[in-house]
């Protein structure tokens, strides 16, 4: 393998952007012609399934890990280069997988695909340290909140412990009045800046709407900072958005997004997806015990 194509998308606290930046990072790839995997690892509070107006109730990667389906499966085209492997929504199917088959859908997703990522869930549980190992670079995400600074020191400590390579953060959210700036924030972390992405009420909008805020609103500040993003990130040239009005309508057609074996395109309009992690945070807890003892 000559360069980094698997990565974890992770964060300390919960609603800071990760879903949106692995949806986005994916899109802005797969518009540059690169073919890319996003995968929803976080298995007790998965919700990217709503971002792509993809149906969670079919196959998912929890099927996958019990052993139930191949990662065939459970991958769904979003797009031209897009495809999206949904993780299921309930917590009782949560506690019966087991994480560790996550290594083979990792290496078969890569073999097919020249960029994963793996929206990894907030927090310490065996399921979100995983991927950070068995990514080659972990980007962490956090909003310029002090509690979501904070947080992320912990993600870079089980980076670390799970073998894993932090790549840099994104910080997400951010305002031209903020108390302290990114590369400040950057360098108290010490891990490298590798880009900023504004506050822009569109990108709620664009997750109402289930479609990527890239195609939704290509013009857009934040679409704009992805785009750049996606290039500094991997390299790839990402370029300008496709031309057009400039308005809701983009080069992909994500808001149809159709499945791999069936053509019952779904329309679920999952929005509730910041405000219901707090719940996650219990299962949290109960983790931290968890890591703590088994050192
Ligand atoms: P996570 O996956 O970390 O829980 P999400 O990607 O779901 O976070 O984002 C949490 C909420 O914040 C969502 O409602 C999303 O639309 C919103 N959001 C994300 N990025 C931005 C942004 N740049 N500007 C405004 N709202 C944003
Ligand atoms: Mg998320």
């Amino acid at each position: 393998m000559s360069h980094e194509t698997v990565y974890a998308i992770a964060s300390g606290k919960g609603g800071v952007g990760k879903t949106t930046t692995t949806v986005n990072l994916g899109t802005a790839l797969a518009e540059a012609g690169e073919r890319v995997a996003i995968v929803d690892t976080d298995l007790g509070m998965a919700n990217l399934a709503g971002f792509v107006s993809l149906n969670p109730d079919s196959t998912t990667l929890y099927d996958v890990l019990t052993g139930d389906a191949s990662i065939d499966d459970a991958t769904y085209r979003l797009a031209d280069n897009i495809v999206a492997v949904p993780s299921g929504t309930s917590l009782d199917d949560y506690a019966e997988t087991s994480p560790e088959g996550l290594r083979e859908v990792v290496s078969e997703l890569r073999s097919q695909f020249d960029y994963v990522f793996l929206d990894v869930g907030a927090g310490i549980s065996h399921e979100t340290v995983l991927p950070l190992g068995l990514a080659d670079a972990v980007v962490l995400v956090s909003t310029p909140e002090p509690a979501a600074v904070h947080d992320t020191r912990k993600t870079i400590e089980l980076t670390d412990r799970a073998g894993g390579e932090v790549a840099g953060i994104v910080l997400t959210r951010t305002r031209p009045d903020g108390d302290v700036s990114p590369e400040e924030i950057a360098d108290r972390l010490e891990v490298p800046l590798l880009g900023t992405i504004p506050e822009d009420p569109t990108a709620r909008e664009s997750v109402y709407a289930g479609t990527p805020l890239v195609v939704f609103e290509p013009r857009g500040p934040a679409a704009l900072a992805y785009r750049r993003l996606a290039t500094d990130l991997t390299g790839v040239e990402v370029g300008s958005p496709p031309a057009g009005d400039g308005g809701t309508s983009g080069g992909i057609e994500a808001r149809t997004a159709t499945r791999n074996q069936s053509s019952d395109a779904a329309t679920d309009e999952t929005g509730e997806n910041a405000d219901g992690l707090e719940a996650a945070h219990d299962d949290v807890s109960n983790a931290i015990t968890e890591a703590e003892t088994d050192g």
